[in-house]
């Protein structure tokens, strides 16, 4: 990557004549009297929230969800029916299991079930991060490597597991790509994304791309239930409270998914189902109306596998924020003395900064700054000084905040569109949003920064009412609990 590109929109913050002077090579090599403090200050401009802004956006929110649930393409909000009509009960009986593909990680989890009584007995998980070169390779090698570990761990079942003999093992797969579900237990892949270049899968079942994967393993499990990592943990955290109404995933992507009457949804055409209700994925990550958004951004976009996809995960989850923020950092270096009088090569490196490098240096509240110093130098090879990792901290707080009250806002335009619909059914008593992911699981100040957006929006009386509450792994319960649901065995219990 070229380290000269000045960004035209950057350009006045340059002294166009010695730009213009300089031979190529010294591009790197800056005056010392450069600051940068009005690339921040732009910046902090570009990414403000006030409350205006807010109100836009879950306006538009909740109007892009109407549109979506007109008619499909009615909207950048796909609005998919999950087929998911009924929560778990609480009922549920014997042993599940879940896998979860994410975005890093894919999971696998046995859970027992005890019905109402002893409700959750044992779960057992293990993780196995994705090598990137699976990310980028065939359907039939992911599918193979997910299939292998899942027989690994299904090998090693005992203690209190009990499968009752004739029975064939079933599954919940929790797939957290955008999904064209066609029933409960299938459904085809829109295309990926959160960096996956997989071919092969796109216009597939996943869930037969899984079975026949399975096959090739020679493992007998039975996939009964397909569900979206945000249906998943609504179906877990409503399995333990009856007021959770939406669900939102914050981790390497993001999405969420709520409770919606059948009769508005417009585009099922008077299809209907025992409950009156269903789940609805709302793959919001594809919402883009009214964010504020920076030339980083949109060079961060350019850069993507999918650019133009997907910009409100681009500018609040995890996969994106610290590479935003890198962006921002190697225009300071390149534009002043941030760094001393060079720019450091390794911070040219796309994704170097990862969401976790950012928050760590949020955290460090030491004097000197120690923790912001020693991640700089090891991610990006710079020494800094107090005053450039002040500056560092002032981006990620920037990026960060703007995600987070963003993120909050697009909560509040789910909860007015329920609201509106039902006048005083969400609002006027309590109604829990159930959250999980890395993101909103690690980051103590992007979740103070999506509660205060949330309480700004809403006011305190009514923010009063509604409960955001972190559900710990809630997707993969979720997931063995919409298998049981949906079991074959079902009327057993
Ligand atoms: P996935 O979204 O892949 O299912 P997770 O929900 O576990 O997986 O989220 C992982 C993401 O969470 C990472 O990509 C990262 O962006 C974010 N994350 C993980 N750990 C931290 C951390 N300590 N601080 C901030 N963000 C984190
Ligand atoms: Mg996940």
């Amino acid at each position: 990557m070229s380290l000269s590109a000045t960004s035209p929109a950057f350009g006045s913050f340059y002294p166009s004549r010695s730009h213009r002077a300089m031979p190529r090579f010294t591009m790197a090599v800056r005056s010392r009297e450069l600051t940068a403090t009005p690339i921040l200050t732009k910046l902090q401009k570009d990414c403000a929230t006030p409350l205006p802004l807010l109100r836009h956006v879950a306006d538009a929110m909740a109007s892009d969800m109407r549109a979506g649930l007109s008619a499909d393409g009615g909207s950048d909000l796909k609005m998919i029916l999950s087929y998911v009509d009924s929560l778990p009960s609480g009922n549920e009986k014997g042993l599940f299991y879940a896998l979860d593909l994410g975005g890093t990680n894919f999971r696998v989890l046995r859970v027992q079930l005890g019905g109402k009584e002893e409700r959750v007995i044992a779960t057992e998980f293990e993780q196995v991060s994705i090598p990137q070169d699976f990310m980028f390779g065939t359907s039939e090698k992911l599918f193979d490597f997910i299939a292998s570990g899942l027989a690994k761990f299904a090998q090693n079942e005992g203690g209190k597991f009990h499968l009752p003999s004739g029975r064939i093992r079933e599954i919940g797969f929790t797939f957290s790509f955008p999904v064209k579900q066609t029933s409960i237990d299938s459904g085809i892949l829109i295309k990926w994304t959160k960096g996956f270049a997989v071919s092969g899968t796109a216009g597939r079942d996943v869930v037969a791309c899984l079975n026949e994967a399975m096959e090739r393993q020679g493992l007998d499990m039975r996939v009964s239930a397909l569900v979206n990592d945000s249906v998943g943990t609504l179906a877990g955290a409503r399995y333990w409270d009856d007021d959770v109404m939406v669900a939102v995933i914050l981790g390497t992507g993001t999405n969420a998914c709520y409770v919606e009457r059948l009769a508005a949804i417009p585009k099922l055409q008077g299809q209907m189902s025992s409950t009156g209700e269903t789940i609805i994925n709302t793959e919001w990550g594809a919402f883009s109306n009214g964010l504020p958004l920076t030339v980083y951004d949109r060079e961060m976009d350019n850069a993507s596998i999918n650019p133009g996809e997907q910009i409100f995960e681009k500018t609040i989850s995890g996969m994106y924020l610290g590479e935003i923020v890198r962006r921002v950092l190697l225009k300071m270096a390149e534009d002043s003395d941030l760094f001393g009088a060079s720019v450091p090569a390794k911070l040219a490196a796309p994704h170097v900064l990862r969401t976790p490098d950012i928050c760590a240096m949020q955290q460090d509240n030491s004097d000197d700054l120690q923790a912001v110093g020693s991640i700089l130098y090891n991610v990006a090879g710079v020494e800094s000084n107090l005053r450039a990792r002040s500056i560092v901290v002032e981006v990620c707080d920037t990026i960060v905040q703007r995600g987070g009250r963003l993120a909050g806002a697009g909560i509040v335009g789910i909860l007015q569109k329920m609201e509106e619909d039902s006048k005083g059914l969400i609002f006027g008593k309590r109604t829990v949003v159930a959250m999980d992911g890395g993101l909103y699981e690690n980051y103590p100040q992007y979740r103070e920064y999506l509660q205060g957006a949330v309480t700004d929006l809403l006011g305190t009386d009514i923010s009063n009412n509604v409960i955001i509450e972190h559900s710990k792994d809630g997707s993969g319960i979720g997931a063995a609990l919409l298998a049981a649901s949906n079991s074959k065995y079902e009327h057993d219990y």
